[in-house]
This record gives C-alpha cells, structure tokens and sequence, in this order.
C-alpha cells in the first residue's frame, strides 16, 4: 500500500495494515513524519515504522497516481525534480481534511468563516450569527484552543451562568 502523507492519521492506518502484514511505502513532502509534532518524535516514530518494514520517500512531492485497475502507480519527485514511480495495489490519501461548509448557506445567515471555510466561532464556540454555535473539526481551532473552548464550555456550564443544555439546544 501506498501512503501519500506521513501525517499522524497516515502512519495510524499505515501501522495497523502493516501488523498484518501490508508493505508499507509513504511519500511525504516534508523531510518528516508528523512534522507538525516536535521533530524527535518523528524521528524515533520513523525508526519504529521502519522496523514494521515502512519504506520511506521524505522530501517527495507526488505529481502523479494512476488507477490501473488492480494496482495503482503513485509518481513523485524530489526537491531536485528526480521522479520516482512506485507501484502498489493501493493507494491511501492522508493529506489532510478540509471543512465541508459549502452550500450550507452559512452566508445567507451571516455566519463567518475563513479562507478555508471554516467556521469562526469565539471562546464559547459562538459564531458571527448569536444563538448559532460551531464545534469539532468544522471550526476554526488547534488542538490547543479546542482545548481552552472545553474548559470555558464546562466552567460556564458550572457556574451556572449558562448551563450546557442550552448550548446543545441551540447548536
Ligand atoms: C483516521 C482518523 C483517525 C483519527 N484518530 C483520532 C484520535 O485518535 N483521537 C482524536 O481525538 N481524533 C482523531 N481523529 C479526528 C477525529 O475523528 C475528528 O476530530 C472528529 O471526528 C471530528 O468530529 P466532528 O463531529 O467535528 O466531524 P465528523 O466526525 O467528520 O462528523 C461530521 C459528520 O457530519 C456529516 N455531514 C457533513 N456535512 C453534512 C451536511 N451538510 N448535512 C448533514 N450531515 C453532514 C458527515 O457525513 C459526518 O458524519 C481521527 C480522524 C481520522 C480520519
């Protein structure tokens, strides 16, 4: 199996299919696995995959995958434009999610998202229109503020100021 992606959701899938008994090639763009964790992780994770028998192609774009029927046949290139072609039964895209906001109609209602088409909420996970609340991957966050937004979501709820059922009613 192919993996386009050596982000955390990749190597998850990739070590389970491995353990029993998947050849495992990842091609990843940047020069690490889980390059968005601190980078001796990703080393010592890469030493681990390697030894479940992961082959790895870092700093490799792919430019390229052909549905052959049986196989697929995924096409990269190193920074220098040096392609490689690897040939695998399948092919497992793990690039990344994206928000599935389109045709919602959020802007009819004025609710505001990003770039990205995500939803902006505020600490208490309120969007632009009020009444109107956002939560889980659909909303502008990082782990760190998702986080942050339960805790002020329960220390709200505690208080009593605005118990939690009233946030589920409206969302
Ligand atoms: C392989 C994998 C492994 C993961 N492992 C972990 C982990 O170990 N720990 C962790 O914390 N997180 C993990 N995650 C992330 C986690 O799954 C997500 O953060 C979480 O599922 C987000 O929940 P959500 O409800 O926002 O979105 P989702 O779970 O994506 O649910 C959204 C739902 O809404 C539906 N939908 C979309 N548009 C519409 C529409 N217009 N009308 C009606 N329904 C609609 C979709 O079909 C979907 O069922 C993993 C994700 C993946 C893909």
């Amino acid at each position: 199996m192919i993996i386009v992606g050596g982000g955390v959701i990749g190597m998850e899938l990739g070590s389970v299919f491995a353990r029993i008994g998947t050849k495992i090639t990842v091609i990843e763009f940047l020069d690490s696995i889980i390059a968005n964790m601190d980078s001796s992780l990703g080393k010592e994770l890469q030493k681990s995959l390697q030894k479940l028998g992961f082959e790895f192609h870092l700093s490799h774009k792919v430019t390229r995958a052909e549905n052959k029927g049986d196989s697929v046949t995924v096409t990269a290139e190193d920074k220098a434009g040096k392609q490689i072609t690897i040939e695998g039964d399948y092919c497992l895209m793990s690039v990344g999610r994206k928000p599935y906001t389109e045709g919602l109609g959020l802007d009819k209602l004025n609710i505001k998202t990003d770039k990205a088409g995500r939803i902006e909420v505020d600490e208490f996970l309120q969007t632009s229109e009020g009444g109107i609340y956002a939560i889980g991957d659909v909303v502008v966050s990082d782990a760190r503020t998702q986080s942050f937004r339960r805790r002020n979501l329960c220390s709200r709820t505690d208080n009593g100021t605005k118990p939690a059922y009233q946030l589920s009613h409206h969302s």
